[in-house]
């Protein structure tokens, strides 16, 4: 190999290098952990990714991504385009926690944590026994609402009045 082989050699590592820590800092920014993406609700890589279903438990979802780490275990990471909260909202917790159960019951293991990925800033939540808890208690309550005469809304948020697909028929709205 002459010194164009040797310097084209050269060039292609530095290459090689610098596209592997841009992808390492892309990936550090966006809070998805290490290993491999296996499912996708964005429609990117697996556009015909089908929602998650505990029927035990009455319960579907789609989770933004789910990662399978280097040791086999799957981390749900759930996306929001605002920016971050001092603390992740108990919703977008309780949410997670129900993306943990949907991977404990579609993939025979219990995620040991999820990741809320905000616009600036990612959080690592455990799903400890007691968020899963918290999260039956919300599905038990909410179950029984689905067969109550009346409900009473739980927020006061106009906005999301303003956005809800019931509200031409919603006694209680606020918008
Ligand atoms: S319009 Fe009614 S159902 Fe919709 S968010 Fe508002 S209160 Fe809830």
């Amino acid at each position: 190999m002459g010194t164009t082989g040797l310097l084209l050699g050269v060039v292609l590592f530095l290459l090689t290098i610098g596209a592997w820590l841009w992808s390492r800092d892309r990936r550090e920014k966006s809070g998805v952990p290490e290993g491999e993406i296996i499912y996708a609700d964005t429609g990117t890589w697996f556009p015909n990714a089908q929602p998650l279903y505990a029927p035990a438990y009455k319960l579907a979802g789609k989770p933004d991504y789910l990662v399978q780490q280097g040791d086999g275990s799957i981390v749900p990471v759930e996306v929001k385009s605002g920016r971050a909260p001092a603390d992740p909202h108990e919703g977008h917790v309780l949410q997670l926690a129900a993306y943990c159960l949907l991977v404990t019951v579609n993939y025979g293991q219990r995620p040991s944590h999820g990741i809320i990925q905000y616009q600036d800033r990612a959080f690592a939540v455990d799903f400890t026994i007691d968020l899963e808890e918290d999260l039956l208690d919300l599905l038990a309550e909410m179950h029984e609402g689905l067969f109550a005469r009346d409900v009473d809304r739980d927020h006061n948020d106009w906005n999301r009045c303003q956005r809800c697909g019931m509200r031409s028929v919603c006694a209680q709205r606020l918008a």
